[in-house]
């Protein structure tokens, strides 16, 4: 099956020169130049991928994620920054991108990521497209709108964290090292970037945290990794 993109990019030397590599994966690509046009197929098409350029004429980089982010189908966001001092706010949730480059980024460094997020895409969706609702817990992680509720209602996950919480949720009680979550939901194993794992799973238990309550769904393995509790599985280890 051809998988499409779609670069929203005002340099057009550097649109081309993606364009150009992307097509060589055997991607079709779609280029558009200022954040309207990129809208305009963002909406109409159903794009794969979407490599989008921070500071862009008409809408830009931040308003147009939000726009995707705010509609029904889930596309991987790849998003292009000037600035590394945007990035908490590019990978935050308001605006919800995938992942990052800071420019000026090498041509070998943009293909890692774009391969890394296609691997991550086959390796949730093993039949193909795996989609359905889980319920574990008190919890319902819907992938295809990727939303998360609990006790209906809507828990707010950045992107990883979403990944993170869904991956764990498909395989119960399986221990998983961080160097394994580095590989499944970044898609890239990085050395040296445990730490990376561990303040996403930090920041995903005190969102799944409501109030008082201690739900404790992702439970350290110490020396080991995480795993995710068991359906009735009690827990009487001391918290995380
Ligand atoms: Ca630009």
């Amino acid at each position: 099956m051809e998988r499409s993109v779609l670069i929203v990019e005002d340099e057009a030397s550097i649109a081309e020169l993606v364009a150009l590599h992307l097509r060589d994966l055997g991607l079709k690509v779609d280029v558009a130049a200022d954040g309207r046009r990129g809208w305009e197929l963002a909406e109409q098409g159903s794009y794969d991928l979407i490599v989008l350029d921070l500071n862009l004429p008409e809408i830009d980089g931040l308003e147009l994620c939000r726009r995707i982010r705010a509609g029904d189908r889930y596309v991987p966001i790849l998003m292009l920054t000037a600035r590394s001092a945007e990035v908490d706010r590019v990978l935050g949730i308001d605006v919800g991108a995938d992942d990052y480059l800071t420019k000026p980024f090498s041509i070998r460094e943009l293909m890692a990521r774009v391969k890394a997020i296609f691997r991550r895409l086959d390796a949730m969706r093993p039949q193909g497209e795996d989609l359905s609702t889980l319920e574990i817990h008190d919890l319902v992680i819907d992938p295809s709108r990727r939303r998360v509720l609990r006790h209906g209602e809507e828990i707010y996950l950045t992107a990883k964290e979403f990944d993170l919480l869904a991956h764990f949720a498909r395989n119960p009680g399986r221990v998983f090292r961080r160097a394994e979550l580095l590989d499944s939901v970044w898609g890239y194993g990085h050395d040296g970037y445990g730490h990376t794992v561990n303040s996403h799973i930090n920041r995903l238990r005190s969102k799944l945290m409501a109030g008082d309550e201690d739900p404790r769904y992702i439970l350290t393995v110490w020396g080991v990794g995480y795993r995710f509790r068991e359906p009735g599985e009690e827990v009487s280890e001391p918290g995380p």
